[in-house]
């Protein structure tokens, strides 16, 4: 097997619910202290790490004490503030205690349709990557109203994924991959393990599979985002986060997930996509 399943530079997304204690809301630091540990010895294997971590408006809103999930948009955002830096704070801990630099990005859709703002993010990540730093990245949540929103961050990762030149795209979930059913309702359903081609029979196993009340994404934003990384030269690797070892478990290649195998389109074009598909 080729060093690291031959791989080289990875995008790793984590929704709000994996980075949370479900019955309280608030941070799971074992879960995130992991988190960094892998992403760590990532680097020490060689290998370009970048973090899509959302989160910001769960930690906000358990910092703030809201009772309810955050429904206007003020609301949200509000919450987005207090939330990114908190979770960055913790982020820097850990990731300091293992001696690793990571830095943050908050993008919005207007940065990456934009030729020139796309470009210097590009260059951004690029320095980050020379430096030896692990970007973490969110939308901007704080700036982005709705006519700015990418929208989830399944999406977003696969736009980061295209943007750096990422060669995988890991999406930790809170299901272990792309079932042929609903495993929620059918217990006979199963778990597929690699899929070459994104076509209607795929597109039609996209139930409402995941059943968080804190994050955003389901299968279908994850088929979406498989479109994206696939096309842009990437692999993309739906798994479950709650054993985060599973980010090894892939680099040693003997994982439990849904591999989606790249298929470079050389037309496909990063700022055309998200006018024509997030509008
Ligand atoms: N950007 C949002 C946050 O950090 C999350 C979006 C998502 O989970 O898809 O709260």
């Amino acid at each position: 097997m080729n060093q690291n399943n031959g791989y080289k530079r990875v995008v790793i997304k984590i929704g709000s619910s994996s980075l949370t204690h479900e019955e309280t809301g608030n941070q799971d630091f074992i879960k995130i202290e992991h988190l960094v540990r892998q992403l760590c010895d990532l680097q020490n294997r060689g290998i370009d790490v970048c973090l899509v971590s959302s989160g910001a408006i769960a930690v906000g809103r358990k910092a703030l004490n809201l009772k309810e999930r955050p429904s206007t948009t003020s609301t949200k955002q509000a919450c987005a503030a207090v939330g990114q830096s908190r979770l960055m704070m913790t982020y820097q801990k850990f990731f300091g205690e293992y001696n690793h630099i990571a830095g943050q990005i908050l993008l919005t859709k207007n940065t990456m349709i934009n030729p020139v703002s796309r470009n210097n993010a590009k260059n951004t990540f690029d320095e980050l990557f020379n430096m030896g730093v692990v970007p973490i990245v969110n939308e901007n949540d704080t700036v982005s109203t709705y006519e700015m929103k990418f929208g989830d961050n399944d999406t977003l990762s696969a736009l980061v994924a295209s943007l750096i030149d990422a060669d995988l795209l890991i999406l930790l979930s809170d299901i272990d991959g792309l079932y042929t059913d609903d495993p929620h309702s059918n217990p006979d359903a199963e778990l597929i393990k690699e899929v070459s081609e994104i076509n209607s029979d795929i597109l039609s196993m996209a139930k409402g599979s995941t059943g968080s009340d804190v994050g955003t994404g389901g299968m279908a934003t994850k088929l979406m985002a498989a479109k994206v990384a696939t096309e842009s030269g990437a692999d993309m690797i739906i798994a479950n986060a709650s054993d985060i070892s599973v980010i090894s478990d892939i680099f040693n290649g003997d994982y439990l997930g849904t591999k989606f195998v790249r298929k470079k389109n050389p037309n496909f074009n990063l700022a055309n996509f998200i006018i024509e598909s997030i509008g």
